[in-house]
């Protein structure tokens, strides 16, 4: 740990304590969070459990593992250094190279001083005498702190399907998000892959052209949309370097902090000759324009959808050439853009291959993984590697692994048993001291943007309890009550809503997440920095301080 004069001085205001904060997680929400609490010369320690830097980037190792998010737009803004020094090679960069970047991180700001790797936390106890956390790790260690702050990750529990037998399997089998470190050879190997979500999709693309066969286990097909990914040339970097203050202003004003933003217009406002050369323009450039940058009334109108829905499974058929094939692959329960987009290169035309086949689980149900490979109700496929992406336990998952206790002991699991109540998606009652980044009833989009501003506001919080002598902060329960309705009330109309996906915390996977949830702020962006700004400018009057 870092020993700075400030950190000398508090220790000796408050001896009891450990650390005046402790952070739970080392991705891009923790190290950032860190890095801004050193500023304020606090003794921090984050407890991460896997064994470096990163979270997301750490964990999700699997082939093909990339941004869907312009790489320069998705790394941290808050350090011009760190901008001018580092190169993205490309528009979207794939996971070893954001791992390689948040190391880089990490070592220019020497921030591995307070973090202590392979340390799984399992529980966290406000006590109240003390006005502080007492953090239980797995290794039973246990560590008392003025503050907790969460930065343990929407998307950072696995979750494997609830199947017989899947320990039963004699090959070789992997979770996306528990990738090995070492590469996995899949020459001439019979490989399946179970899932069709975001990961799915980069993963099947990924190993079709090298592995023996691939058979796909598809439950819910998802709208991909081409990713257009490209190398980025020296004279683009220098525009890039040049171009990001002008990109970052963007990034705060789009409604979901991405480069994108909706097209003002109306669907049906314009000629279907219009319509139909915007859709292509769309569907042709690179990233998530498509889906965030698409007429304003995609995501809101029923007829609108179901004309960019058209437009889209009409490209699925263009391009694969088996027509029940193309048919299954096209969505038919939900409409495009009301589940996360999985942006592809490629994908549709692996259906093409003769080694790739697809199986409708919805048509002929997985029974049971056995030793020998994956029996539907139809046939028993023979496998030498099972690849599970099926994903995470989202936004409150992470949450839910930990056995955090508030005052009186009430459990936040309990609290949370209907759907997570939050003050900002920052706070809750019954939790003082507690903030969370990236928790549920945050604005999401594209999220670095949103870790900056959540944890600088967490940051100016902190700064404020310190400057005002104050041991104790908390929401109160009104407050909570007001922005759980209004987080509630802005999902109001939207069709996402209206779909089980982990943006509605529905998993089927998962006793007890198969009721929809509003788990996610809807809003925009600028519209959540505004009410958390006038928070901060109002005193954090609204909390409960002592
Ligand atoms: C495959 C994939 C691709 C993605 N692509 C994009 C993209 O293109 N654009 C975008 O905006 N977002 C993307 N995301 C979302 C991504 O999660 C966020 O962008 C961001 O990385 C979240 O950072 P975080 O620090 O909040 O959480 P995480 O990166 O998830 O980090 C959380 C950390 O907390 C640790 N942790 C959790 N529980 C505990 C515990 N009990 N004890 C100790 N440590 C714990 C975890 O080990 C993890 O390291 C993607 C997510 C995935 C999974």
């Amino acid at each position: 740990m870092t020993a700075s004069p400030q950190n000398h001085a508090h220790a000796d205001a408050a001896p009891a304590l450990d650390f005046d904060a402790i952070i739970i997680g080392a991705g891009m929400s923790g190290m950032y969070q860190l890095y801004r609490l050193r500023e304020l010369g606090m003794r921090v320690r984050v407890f991460e459990a896997g064994t470096g830097v990163g979270g997301t980037w750490y964990w999700n190792r699997y082939p093909g593992a990339r941004f869907d998010s312009e790489s320069y737009s998705y790394g941290y803004s808050f350090s011009r250094e760190l901008l001018a020094e580092w190169n993205w090679s490309e528009h979207f960069a794939g996971q070893p190279e954001t791992l390689r970047y948040l190391n880089y991180v990490a070592d220019k700001f020497g921030l591995r001083d307070d973090i202590e790797f392979r340390c799984r936390v399992s529980s966290a106890t406000w006590e109240e005498t003390m006005r502080s956390w007492n953090v239980t790790l797995e290794d039973g260690r246990s560590f008392r702190a003025r503050f907790l702050i969460t930065a343990i990750g929407p998307l950072s529990a696995p979750i494997m399907p609830r199947i017989d037998g899947v320990d039963s399997f004699g090959g070789k089998s992997f979770h996306t998000a528990r990738w090995p470190h070492q590469p996995v050879d899949f020459a001439g190997q019979r490989v399946a892959v179970i899932g069709t979500g975001a990961t799915g999709v980069q993963t099947i693309q990924t190993i079709a052209g090298c592995v023996g066969s691939l058979t796909v286990f598809q439950r819910t097909p998802n709208w991909c949309a081409p990713l257009h990914n490209s190398k980025i040339d020296p004279e683009t970097q220098e525009k890039i370097k040049a171009g990001y203050p002008e990109m970052f202003r963007r990034c705060q004003e789009t409604f979901a902090c991405f480069i994108h933003t909706p097209d003002p217009r109306g669907t049906f406002e314009v000629s279907d000759a219009e319509r139909e050369a915007f859709f292509e323009k769309l569907y042709a450039e690179p990233g998530f324009g498509i889906w965030q940058g698409n007429f304003r009334d995609i995501v809101i109108d029923r007829k609108a959808n179901a004309a960019v829905s058209e437009f889209v499974a009409r490209k699925i058929r263009g391009r694969v050439r088996d027509q029940r094939v193309a048919e299954k692959l096209i969505p038919k329960n939900h409409g495009f853009g009301t589940r996360r987009v999985p942006l592809e290169t490629r994908y549709y035309e692996v259906y093409n291959l003769p080694n790739v086949e697809l199986v409708d689980i919805t048509e002929t149900p997985i029974q049971r993984i056995t030793p020998a490979g994956i029996k539907t109700s139809d046939r028993e496929f023979e496998f030498d590697i099972i690849i599970y992406a099926t994903g995470f336990d989202a936004i409150t998952g992470s949450f839910d692994r930990i056995d955090i206790r508030g005052v009186d002991s009430a459990r936040l699991k309990d609290r949370w048993k209907r759907g997570p109540e939050t003050y900002l998606g920052v706070m809750v009652d019954g939790f003082p001291n507690m903030t969370m980044l990236m928790g549920p009833h945050t604005a999401l989009g594209n999220i670095p943007r949103s870790i900056e501003y959540n944890v600088d506001w967490v940051t100016g919080l902190l700064r404020y309890a310190r400057e005002n002598d104050l041991t104790r902060v908390e929401a109160t329960a009104n407050g909570v009550t007001e922005w759980t309705d209004h987080v509630r009330a802005l999902g109001v109309g939207l069709l996402s809503n209206e779909v089980n996906s982990w943006m509605t915390g529905y998993n089927s996977n998962i006793e007890g997440k198969q009721t929809r949830i509003v788990a996610r702020y809807s809003g925009s962006a600028p519209a959540y920095r505004a009410r958390c700004d006038e928070v901060a400018a109002n005193g954090y009057r609204e909390l409960a301080q002592g």
